[in-house]
């Protein structure tokens, strides 16, 4: 465990992490073939899933990130508790730069992200340390503020703001 104290239950992250796994059941990632889980947990205990859903135009591509957050939001839950994400990848594989602004829209900066590998549980050999920021499992704990750091959120459009805009 890292020093960084995680708001985080045992309880939780053991939903987040299965949510994720059964999450990732539901991609069409046909072109990229890079299955991709995502599982929000919402403030209520509500868990919602989310996978990548490709497309031929490949721009119309929705990452599993951005499909649990827009599933919980269209359903009227704003307030998350924690992210997981788990690909084929026996690594711990991070949200897209795009997506980790879409979690900034509605997630505290503080907010548990665990990236966990494929081969979850992963276990350590004898005498082994686990790397820095990683935990039981191999997972990968971060929190969204230390992915998207001097992030730009919805609280700047509230800032007082010189002139009337438009122009020096
Ligand atoms: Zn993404």
């Amino acid at each position: 465990m890292s020093a960084r104290a995680f708001s985080i239950s045992h309880e939780d992250r053991a939903k987040l992490i299965q949510g994720a796994f059964e999450a990732k059941k539901g991609t069409y990632s046909p072109y990229s073939k890079f299955p991709v889980g995502a599982a929000l947990l919402a403030a209520d205990g509500t868990l919602i899933k989310g996978a990548n859903v490709e497309n031929a135009s490949y721009g119309g591509t929705i990452c599993a990130e951005r499909t649990a957050i827009v599933k919980a939001v269209s359903d009227g839950i704003r307030s998350f508790v924690g992210l997981a994400v788990v690909t084929n990848v026996p690594a711990a594989i991070s949200p897209c730069g795009l997506c980790r602004q879409v979690i900034r829209e509605f997630c505290h900066l503080n907010m548990p992200v665990l990236l966990v590998p494929a081969d979850y549980p992963q276990t350590l050999k004898e005498g082994e340390e686990p790397k820095p920021g990683y935990t039981e499992g191999g997972v990968k704990e971060t929190t969204l503020g230390e992915l998207l750091p001097d992030s730009f959120g919805p609280e700047d459009l509230e800032l007082p703001r010189q002139g009337d805009g438009g122009g020096v």
